[in-house]
Order: C-alpha cells, then structure tokens, then sequence
C-alpha cells in the first residue's frame, strides 16, 4: 500500500493545494492525499471496500475519477485499483446475451468483430467516445459508475435493454438499466458493491445504431440518439427503442413503441418518431448550444438511427 500525491503539469484551480511546482516552476493540480491499493480478485475488491467504508473508492480507467479528484470534486481516502483483476475483463457469447466484463475497454468493445456483428450500436457509439487514449484505459463499467448525463454507453444499454450485475458481500444480483441510474452521477451500486458485467439480450434480426453531434472530434455530445429495431418478416416493425443522450430524457424515449409498432417503415414514419423524441427532450442550454438547436437534433438524430438501424436489421432479414 502507497500514500500517493499525484501531480500533473495542469494549472491547480482555487482552493487545491499545489504540491511540487511542475516543470519550469508552473503551479501544479493535485488531488487531496490517499491511499491506493491494487485489488487481486472482485472478492478482494469487496473485502477492501467493507474494510475501508465510506471513504474507498475503486479506481477503473481513471478517466473520469481522476480528473474529479483533481478538481476536488471527489476526495476518496483509499483508492481500490481493480485492473488486475482479470475475472472482469471478458467478452463471452452466451445462447441469448452478449456478456461484457466491467473492465473491458472502450477501445476492446471497438475492436471486436462479436460486438461489432451483434450490436453495431455499440461499435458506433465507441468510435465517437473521446479518443484513442481515453479508449484505451476507460471501461464500460467505469462509464456505467460514473452515470454523467452526456456519457454515450448509458443511452446504449437503455436501447438494448442491457442488465447489470452488481456484486456485493451477499453475493451478486442483477438489475435493469432502467433501475441502475438514479441521477446524474449516482446510481444503485452501493458504496460496498462493484459492478462486475453488463448483459446485452441477443435478439434474433435486431438492428441498432447510434449518432452523436459534437463540437469537435473527440468531445463530449452536443446531443446523440441511439435505436434499436425488431422487423417482422413481412418488413414491419416488431419492437423499436430509442434513446437520447445528453438532451434530459431518462431512459429509452416514451411512446416509440406504441407509435411505430406494425407499421411499415418509411420516412412519414421516421419524421413522426423524430418529432416525439424532440417532444420528449428537455435539453438545457450550455457552451454547447441552446435549447431549440438541441431539440432539432433529437428530432434529426432519431430520424436518421432509426432509417440505419431499419437498414440494418433489413440487411440481416435479408442474409
Ligand atoms: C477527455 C475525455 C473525454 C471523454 N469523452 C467522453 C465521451 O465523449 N463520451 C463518453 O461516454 N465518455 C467520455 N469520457 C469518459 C470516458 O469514457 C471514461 O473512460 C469513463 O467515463 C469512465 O471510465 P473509467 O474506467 O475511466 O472509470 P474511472 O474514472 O476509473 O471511474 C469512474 C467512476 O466509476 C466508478 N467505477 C469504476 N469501475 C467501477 C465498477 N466496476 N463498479 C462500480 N463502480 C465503478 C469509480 O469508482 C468512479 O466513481 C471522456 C473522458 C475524458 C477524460
């Protein structure tokens, strides 16, 4: 076990202590002091969270924790390391679901053909998801447990009806996407519990895509969408989600269902599931555009993942 001071050649923001001067004498931003300990296996993990209460955080890609620490937004006193454990870092094909283990990687969930031929939303998603150095350390699970209102993965799993796995000392249980998010930044994983896999249902002709505006490669949304669709054999929609990130709505768009079921794809359909998505958006306005803009974009966006995901599950009805 190490106490850390961690320093970066950043400029510290009012009220953090600067620890050494960075290079060329630049203040330095440094999180609060803590201790770290790297985790061996999720039964270690949750041995040091019971252990270290209230005041332990476990640490993923560092992406988000980090940057939080920093700016002292967030001063955990034990930081749980859970990158060796290698039991969290899989991707196994079950009968009916794909099953993702909480430490695997963005850029490992981009660079799978299994990911990529079941659910391509993910792949489109993960290609506008930060860049490549970002993608190489953060993790699905960490993505999940951070729960920001912009992040990408949450809108995914919401169209795909993803469960999540939740380990704790009395063993694990398993939620909904639906009931893992309970705000921004907090979610059902307890303090003592760790999430351990997210389970994508497999389903049989299922199209999907995802589509974000931002303002630079690399940032943030501005606003994205993500669907989901189910066709019947004769082309009519069977079942269809959509989900919108960053535009204030929770969980999948309501309504979608009941408005596009057993109909025929077209663009009159596309137009009207673009316009009860905006309708259903509460967008805020930020550096990143006002209200109007962004609710032309839910419009828009579901307009355009629904005619790919239709595409797609069309191409697959077709194989
Ligand atoms: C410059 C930059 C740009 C970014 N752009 C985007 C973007 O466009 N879209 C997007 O979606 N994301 C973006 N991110 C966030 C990125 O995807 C992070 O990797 C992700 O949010 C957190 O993953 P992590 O593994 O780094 O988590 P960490 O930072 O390690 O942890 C984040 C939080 O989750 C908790 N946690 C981690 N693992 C678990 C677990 N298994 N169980 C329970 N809790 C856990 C931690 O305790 C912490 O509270 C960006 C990040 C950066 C730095």
């Amino acid at each position: 076990m190490l106490t850390v001071t961690w320093v970066t050649d950043k400029l510290a923001p009012s009220g953090a202590q600067s620890g050494d001067p960075g290079r060329g004498g630049t203040p330095v931003q440094v999180p609060a002091p803590f201790e770290y300990v790297r985790a061996t296996s999720v039964e270690n993990v949750l041995e040091l969270l019971d252990r270290h209460g209230e005041e332990a955080r476990v640490i993923a890609g560092g992406h988000s924790l980090l940057p939080m620490m920093k700016l002292r937004l967030a001063r955990p006193e034990w930081l749980i390391d859970i990158n060796d454990v290698a039991e969290l870092d899989h991707l196994t094909e079950d009968a009916d679901s794909l099953r993702v283990g909480a430490l695997t990687r963005h850029a490992t969930l981009l660079s799978s053909e299994l990911v990529g031929r079941l659910f391509p939303i993910i792949h489109d998603a993960e290609r506008v998801i930060a860049d490549p150095v970002v993608r190489n350390r953060g993790t699905i699970g960490g993505s999940l447990g951070q729960a920001d209102p912009a992040e990408d993965l949450t809108t995914v799993c919401d169209v795909l009806d993803a469960e999540i796995v939740i380990a704790g000392s009395a063993g694990p249980r398993v939620v909904g996407i639906a009931d893992l998010h309970r705000g921004p930044y907090e979610t059902a994983c307890e303090q003592h519990e760790l999430i351990t896999e997210i389970r994508f249902p497999i389903r049989a002709g299922r199209g999907s895509a995802y589509e974000k505006v931002e303002r630079r490669v690399g940032d943030w949304a501005v606003a994205a969408a993500g669907a989901s669709v189910v066709l019947e054999d004769d082309g009519r929609i069977c079942d269809v989600t959509v989900g919108l990130t960053a535009l204030g709505v929770e969980g999948c768009v309501p309504g979608m269902l009941e408005a596009l079921c057993e109909q025929q794809p077209s663009e009159e359909l596309f137009a009207e599931a673009g316009r009860i998505a905006a309708e259903a958006s509460s967008p805020v306005e930020d550096q990143r555009g006002p209200v109007d803009y962004k609710r032309h974009l839910a419009d828009e966006l579901t307009r355009r993942v629904l005619r790919t995901a239709v595409a797609r599950a069309g191409a697959l009805a077709a194989v």
